[in-house]
């Protein structure tokens, strides 16, 4: 369990996420130790070196380093952003099952390390991958979080703190699901501060409408394919979503995030993880909120766990 004097994260995977996530962690000042971890060993320690060069700009005082799966053994968090990049031609299914051996090989040593903090995932499908995770640990899956929709959440207050004129802090709504093609909006939980929103676009004599909260919705779920499409890859985004998530975890914060963890009964699913509003704090997640969605809402959700267990089923893990 995390101890208080030390703040110490892994990080396994140095590619542009995985690095995005340090270079968040190291000018928020998130943690005391950060370790670097990469199939290619000189990828992590050259970054470890460009990191340690830029500290004396910084007001933190890490301990930054390459290492090795031993240093796991004490540490508090260990996030994995490793993953191989899909093929021409590869199968999402394909792709799951070689990620899927990525994992197996740096979970097993994680777990002989003797590691017995929390697991904070990254790697798509990122809430397929966060159960591959607590499946292959065996931890308590309250200890394993994926970024889920954190990001898309973030996203969509952003969108709709422009549309409404209102800064993105005030807004109050959630993307839920799987971090992907089926996730949603439910509208009927969006807030502007304590008013509703479709209670504001009935009053608004067609200022506001629903059409236009669809767009938006439209706009977070095809945002990534639109920066892959511009620059490649993404990564800042998610490299602060998950210092957001660690701040909540060693501040033992009890924050509202919209992180991908096992749901366990809430909104009628069991066994499946997907992305939902969770209370996070030192222990991982302390409770999945179940918040009144509609029935229709309660059915895209329950859609878009059909399509993240069917996929977890068709890797016959366990
Ligand atoms: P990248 O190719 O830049 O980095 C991947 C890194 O993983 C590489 O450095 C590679 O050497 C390493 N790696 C591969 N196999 C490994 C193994 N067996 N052990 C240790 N390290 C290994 O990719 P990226 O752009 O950083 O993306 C990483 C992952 O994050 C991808 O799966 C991507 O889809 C995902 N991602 C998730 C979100 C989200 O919202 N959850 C957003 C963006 C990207």
């Amino acid at each position: 369990m995390l101890t208080n004097d030390s703040r110490k994260v892994v990080l396994v995977g140095t590619g542009m996420v995985g690095m995005s996530y340090a270079y968040a962690l190291l000018n928020q000042n998130v943690c005391d130790e950060l370790v670097l971890i990469d199939l290619d060993k000189q990828r992590a320690e050259g970054e470890a070196m460009d990191l340690n060069h830029g500290l004396a700009f910084s007001g933190a005082n890490m301990k930054i380093y390459a290492g090795e799966y031993k240093d796991c053994a004490d540490a508090d968090i260990v996030a994995i952003c490793a993953g191989v990049a899909q093929k021409p031609g590869e199968s999402r299914l394909e792709l799951l099952g070689r990620n899927t051996a990525v994992f197996r090989s740096i979970i097993e040593p994680i777990g002989e390390s003797g590691f017995n903090g929390i697991f904070l995932i990254a790697t798509n499908p990122v809430d397929v991958m966060a159960r591959i995770a607590c499946t292959l640990s065996g931890f308590n899956p309250r200890r394993v979080l994926g970024t889920g929709t954190a990001l898309d959440t973030a996203r969509l207050r952003y969108l709709l703190g422009e549309y409404f004129g209102v800064d993105p802090r005030n807004i109050h709504a959630y993307v839920m699901g799987e971090h992907g093609d089926s996730e949603f909006v439910p509208w009927s939980q969006a807030m502007l501060a304590t008013k509703p929103i479709l209670t504001i676009c009935e009053e608004s004599d067609h200022r506001f409408c629903l059409g236009d909260l669809e767009k938006i919705s439209e706009e977070v779920r095809g945002a990534a394919q639109k920066i892959i499409e511009a620059k490649r890859a993404t990564y800042y985004g998610i490299g602060m979503a998950m210092t957001r998530i660690t701040r909540a975890v060693f501040g033992d914060e009890s924050s509202v995030l919209t992180v991908s963890s096992m749901l366990r009964g809430e909104y009628g699913q069991t066994g499946v993880f997907a992305g939902a509003p969770c209370i996070v704090g030192r222990n991982g997640v302390q409770r999945v909120l179940s918040l009144s969605l509609t029935d229709e809402e309660l059915k895209r959700f329950a859609r878009s766990c059909a399509t993240l267990q069917e996929c977890y089923e068709e890797l016959h893990l366990s």
